[in-house]
């Protein structure tokens, strides 16, 4: 290979407030983009590097595939070359809905469940019975979700009100709708009657009551009958027993109000059915497994001693490992990834990253360090390191000095505004590019040093 082909080219980019910036990044190497806030890092490593990538590979498939990807625009630059598919680790939430845990998104809760249709006494079968997210392995009554939502009479009624005074605290059953008329027009209860002087038959009645017709008066003075149906049955039918995600953001808002969340009361949070949560390793279930921390996990899972399950376990120890070591060993498998922060969804990350076999990829991380405990900025660093000795480009977009320590390269954007070029290190500069200052050289030769002798402690 030549020393281009080892390098991204990239020739008068002028994407967002660059000026005709030409650059070349080394590739199998971690390299540092730094400089103030507009100096236009970001837009040469996301809106050009990872722009260019993505929308490169996408042209790879066929027209059906790419009209159902993002669609990208070519990035304003004269020349861009040798990219490699771009995965940009960023520090956004990694959102998903409920069914998304540590364990499903890094994949280890698929090893914990092959774990348990092999050794799991008694095993419940194959391994997709005890995914949460398989019909054949989820809770009923909540269906995976571990929780389930009731509506909150307390909430819903104000037992000092009658019907016509607006008992009903729910707008869509309020006084004056369709549905109020049921409750309050039927002729089943007196109107005025504060609810607390119900009788528990009136209470029954307005509450579970069904399987009969009721009078209905229009505006128009038509008359007709209604289905009766009790309010808790009417809402259940109406605003939980259906896909929430059906209903306006505004209806659900309103549900909400008069809902509460509650562990589900089959499984008890266990997401999992009876069968699932029977069989047991060392005397736990696969639910209780996965509440415990990463830290205490790994103790467990390391004392499997069977000719089938060891490599298994080890397997997820493996895996979980890597978790601890970045400092997430507090987390659990079954922690939902919606409520992790943005820098445990950055390292969650990673950690997917560093479980494929993917190589020859370019990672782009965006400030990494932000929010991290120093002692964690050390094991983002030795990510980083793995990342690239596993054979990938690692860019990097940061200020804090303890991560451009372990760059292998730095680009400063910094007082160049996103003029000319950026600062440059290498002893040959790609046409175009800025001469290095002094200090960069020399801090270039340094690394350049430590480089060196890094490789060959890899290579020993
Ligand atoms: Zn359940």
């Amino acid at each position: 290979m030549t020393e281009h082909e080892e390098s991204i080219l990239i020739a008068g980019a002028r994407e967002n407030n660059l000026k005709d910036v030409s650059l070349r990044i080394p590739k199998n190497r971690i390299v540092v983009f730094t400089g103030v806030s507009g100096s236009g890092k970001s837009s040469i490593v996301f809106d050009t590097v990872a722009v260019e990538s993505q929308r490169q590979l996408n042209e790879t498939f066929t027209w059906f595939i790419r009209n159902r990807l993002p669609k990208y625009e070519r990035p304003s630059a004269d020349a861009i070359e040798n990219l490699a598919p771009a995965v940009v680790v960023d520090q956004r939430p990694i959102g998903g809905n409920s069914r998304s845990t540590v364990g499903t998104m890094t994949d280890i809760y698929s090893v914990m469940r092959v774990l348990f249709s092999r050794y799991g006494t008694p095993s419940a079968g194959e391994s997709s019975v005890y995914s949460f997210n398989d019909p054949q392995g989820m809770c009923t009554e909540c269906d995976g979700i571990g929780r389930v939502v009731r509506l909150d009479l307390d909430k819903l009624l104000d037992t000092s009100k009658s019907l016509n005074e607006g008992a009903i605290r729910f707008p869509p059953f309020g006084v004056g709708t369709g549905q109020w008329q049921i409750y309050a027009q039927s002729g089943l209860f007196d109107p005025d009657k504060p609810l607390r002087d119900f009788s528990k038959d009136d209470w029954d009645l307005l509450l579970y009551g069904k399987g009969f017709r009721v009078p209905r008066r229009s505006q128009n003075g038509s008359t007709g009958t209604n289905t009766y149906e009790g309010i808790v049955e009417r809402f259940d039918r109406l605003y939980i027993k259906r896909d929430m995600s059906g209903l306006t953001e505004r209806n659900r808002e309103v549900a909400r109000g008069v809902t509460s969340e509650a562990v589900c009361p089959v499984c008890g949070g266990a997401r999992l059915n009876g069968a699932a949560l029977a069989s047991r390793i060392g005397g736990r279930n696969i639910a209780e497994l996965c509440r415990m921390e990463i830290g205490d996990l790994i103790g467990v899972l390391e004392e499997i001693d069977d000719p089938v399950a060891t490599p298994i376990a080890a397997s997820a120890v493996t895996r979980l490992r890597r978790l601890e070591a970045i400092g997430l060993g507090y987390l659990s498998l079954d922690r939902e990834t919606r409520t992790v922060s943005g820098g445990e969804a950055q390292r969650l990350k990673v950690v997917r990253h560093l479980g494929s076999s993917l190589t020859g990829m370019t990672y782009i991380f965006d400030e990494p360090s932000v929010g991290m405990h120093p002692r964690d900025v050390d094991r983002l660093n030795a990510l980083l390191v793995q990342l690239r000795d596993k054979g990938n480009t690692v860019l990097v977009v940061e200020h804090d000095p303890d991560v451009i320590a372990v760059a292998d390269h730095v680009i400063d954007m910094g007082r160049a505004r996103g003029r000319a070029a950026a600062r440059w290190c290498s002893p040959e500069p790609w046409p175009g590019c800025a001469p290095p200052t002094p200090r960069r050289a020399g801090a270039c030769a340094a690394r350049r040093g430590s480089r060196r002798r890094s490789a060959s402690r890899r290579g020993g």
